[in-house]
């Protein structure tokens, strides 16, 4: 039995996993279960799930939390604040994390999950963007194992030899010329620059494929989400940025792509749904069912691909940039990202905005070499901040 710590329980991948597990009862348990501020929603997965552990990030939202595990009747307990979710992380509750928090807010868990040698079903790629090296190492001193559940990733890790897909083995040694990862496109696919600039928040989170949190359907329209990719994909599977290439896929169906030097070329494909790269993650090296229906082909009748449009969609080409600067640079790309999309949902800045304040962040805060996770904070609270004051003088 595997007792599985979902944190960001109620969202989009959260709410995937748990009916992953909610399939399997004799093999996944879900022990427990993290949320920042839906306590109804928590509650009521407490109600079905009866996890030893529910943990709100907001500690003001505590004592709710406990009054309705009560009412229920429920023997689960309660904590709160960012600390309880980096200690449940690393606690013997659990032997499998699924780091599906949005956004910087879930490094300290993923870090303390890794450092305590767990299974880390890693979709929260902002950490990893962010804190490749310190993750990487924590993974090392932890002995645990890191289950991409992104879909491309978890793409390139099945269509990768177990080898280098887990960082034993060089790329080259193992014949691999090329990562490529496939990228939706997102809703504004074939737009140019002059359609994008009254583009409102919710045109921007009506993805086509996909059904996702608010915050990375934005990433997906500005195809940021695709340059966070790229950065993930360099860390996890030691990639140089000349060796990893996005196309343009509308379909979403070939998830990513592995190009080998002998000229073979593996790909995955499945309908577009989490579930599938959540089952792998939990079950691997086994496979179970997800509640996946098979892919038709015939029905699908083709797929399309095409190059991406760097100059409209700029933020792309920002995140390689970035990947190239190395060091703090992605952590400080993140962090505007952070902040620009979270003022874009607000109506606080136009969504062409978006690559301006992250490109101004990137410019004026000089990237240093990765130490440690204070400097990284430090650095992340920086571009948040400058962030800030360039949304000011370029808008507001
Ligand atoms: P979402 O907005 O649907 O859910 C986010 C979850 O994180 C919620 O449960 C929320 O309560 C929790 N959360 C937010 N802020 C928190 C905080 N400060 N402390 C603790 N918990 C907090 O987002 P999502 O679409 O599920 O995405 C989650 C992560 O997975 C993101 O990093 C995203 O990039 C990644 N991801 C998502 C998908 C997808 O299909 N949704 C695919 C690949 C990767
Ligand atoms: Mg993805």
């Amino acid at each position: 039995m595997r007792n599985v710590a979902v944190f960001g329980a109620t969202g989009s991948i959260g709410g995937s996993t748990l009916d992953v597990i909610a399939r399997h009862p004799q093999r996944f348990r879900a022990s427990v279960l993290a949320a920042h501020r839906a306590s109804g929603a928590l509650a009521a997965l407490c109600e079905r799930f009866a996890p030893d552990l529910a943990i709100i990030a907001d500690p003001a939202l505590e004592a709710d939390l406990r009054a309705r595990l009560i009412r229920a009747g429920l023997a689960t307990r309660v904590a709160s604040g960012p600390a309880a979710l980096a200690e449940a992380a690393a606690s013997p509750l659990c032997d499998t994390v699924v780091a599906a928090i949005v956004g910087a807010a879930g490094l300290e868990s993923t870090l303390a999950a890794a450092r305590a040698g767990k299974r880390l079903l890693l979709a929260n790629k902002e950490a990893i963007v962010m804190a490749g090296p310190l993750l990487l190492a924590a993974l090392r001193d932890g002995g645990g194992e890191l289950l991409p559940v992104d879909s491309e990733h978890n793409a390139l890790f099945q269509a990768l030899p177990p080898a280098a897909a887990t960082r034993r083995a060089a790329l080259a040694a193992s014949g691999v010329r090329k990562l490529i990862l496939t990228a939706s496109g997102g809703p504004f696919r074939g737009r140019s620059r002059a359609d994008l600039a009254r583009i409102t928040p919710e045109q921007a989170v009506a993805h086509p494929n996909w059904r996702m949190g608010r915050k990375i359907s934005v990433d997906s329209a500005t195809l940021m989400n695709k340059g966070l990719e790229v950065i993930e994909a360099h860390f996890l599977f030691d990639a140089a940025p000349e060796a990893i290439d996005v196309v343009v896929h509308p379909q979403s169906i070939v998830h990513s792509l592995v190009e080998y030097a002998d000229g073979s070329v593996l790909a995955q494909l499945g309908n577009p749904d989490m579930r599938t790269a959540l089952a792998y993650g939990l079950a691997w090296p086994e496979r179970v069912e997800a509640g996946v229906p098979a892919l038709d082909l015939v029905a699908l009748a083709r797929l399309d691909f095409q190059p991406p449009d760097l100059d409209t969609f700029r933020c792309l080409a920002l995140a390689y940039a970035a990947l190239r600067q190395g060091g703090t640079a992605p952590a400080i790309l993140n962090a505007a990202n952070e902040i620009a999309v979270a003022a874009f949902l607000d109506g606080q800045l136009p969504f062409l905005a978006i690559a301006e304040v992250i490109e101004a962040c990137l410019e004026q805060i000089p990237a240093e070499p990765v130490t440690d996770l204070a400097q990284l904070i430090q650095t992340d609270l920086t571009a948040r901040a400058a962030a800030q004051r360039m949304m000011r003088r370029l808008h507001c």
